[in-house]
């Protein structure tokens, strides 16, 4: 678990010897040194195109030409996109097949510590027992198995996701997914009993907090929802408070750089703070989020790291490690 074990920051580690130009040529050869970890990878946002068109003539549907993410379109229009796929992905047959084509689409970007998430509820074409089993089957213990509950969404429902863990091995943790609605009724304190009984069944705990969101948020997820993880964390440096947080709890940010152009958490990829969390000591790897919506994949999100002003060597082994280190256990 990553939260027994300490950010290897030190002042050695601090921007210096080499130009970030020079750090893309050499992403290739850290990963295949050292392989790479994705933690943050959503399954109905990362199917193959070419599944998506077999999927989507199987039904006679028509794929969307607008179907993938761009810059600055914002969180609701990326979070509208995901409405397609998942009317590919209601049957346990089809979670099964794109489960399974993940793990071998990031065995082949050389990734070696993967994990997989979804939100089961979202797949209405069987109970959620039979969906997660459907995405365990396609894992076929290949990746670690985050189930997400959905911000606004009634918390009972993620605590139904949270026992159907509860025999379930390869789920190794929970999150919470998507982002608060002007409407919602439900605060992450509401969502803090079901936290509560996954840290007890021995499952990690991540949060989408942060992601062009106050702080604060970031904050609430840890203090409220025991989260050992946080998933975009975008505006950490807005607070030094919450910023001491993360650094004293060890929480592993999880940065996904392509997404966050995206939905506009960031204006630019050059202002993403990935090195200035690095410099300050703040645990982080690099994610995909959606490798077909954001047409990306691991090996291409570290290059993207390595071109960032202020990234060094050092930062990027950093990077890759905390990834691996930061994996859910399950604690059973
Ligand atoms: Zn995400």
């Amino acid at each position: 678990m990553h939260s027994s074990s300490s950010p290897s920051s030190s002042p050695s580690s601090s921007p210096s010897s080499s130009p970030s130009s020079s750090l893309s040529g050499l992403t290739p050869s850290l990963a295949a040194e050292l392989g790479l970890a994705d933690l943050h990878r959503h399954l109905d946002g990362s199917l193959r195109p070419s599944t998506v068109a077999e999927l989507a003539a199987a039904r006679g549907v028509a794929v969307p030409a607008d179907l993938a993410f761009a810059p600055g379109m914002g969180l609701s229009a990326a979070l509208s996109r995901f409405a397609f796929t998942l009317s590919l992905l209601r049957d346990p047959a089809s979670v099964t097949r794109v489960a399974s084509e993940l793990c071998e689409d990031a065995a082949a970007e050389g990734v070696t510590t993967l994990e997989i998430r979804f939100a089961p509820q979202l797949h209405v074409g069987a109970g959620i027992e039979a969906i997660i089993d459907a995405a365990l089957a396609g894992l076929d213990g290949r990746a670690g198995l985050i189930l997400c509950g959905l911000y606004g969404e009634p918390p009972g429902v993620l605590s139904s996701l949270v026992e159907a863990a509860a025999s379930r091995p390869g789920v190794v943790g929970i999150d919470l997914a998507g982002g608060p609605g002007p409407t919602s009724v439900f605060g992450l304190t509401d969502y803090a009993p079901a936290f509560a009984r996954a840290a007890d069944l021995g499952l990690g705990r991540t949060v989408h907090a942060g992601e062009g969101r106050p702080a604060q948020e970031i904050a609430e997820a840890i203090d409220l929802l025991q989260a050992q993880r946080i998933g975009h964390g975008t505006t950490l440096l807005d607070s030094p408070l919450v910023l001491d947080k993360v650094l004293k709890r060890r929480v592993l940010i999880e940065a996904c750089l392509t997404s966050n152009l995206h939905t506009g958490a960031i204006a630019a990829l050059s202002a993403h703070p990935l090195p200035r969390w690095l410099t300050h000591g703040v645990a982080a790897c690099v994610c995909t989020d959606n490798t077909l919506l954001s047409a990306t994949d691991a090996p291409s999100e570290l290059a993207l790291a390595a071109a960032l002003p202020g990234m060094t060597e050092a930062f990027l082994r950093q990077i890759i490690a905390c990834g691996h280190r930061g994996a859910f256990v399950r604690r059973t």
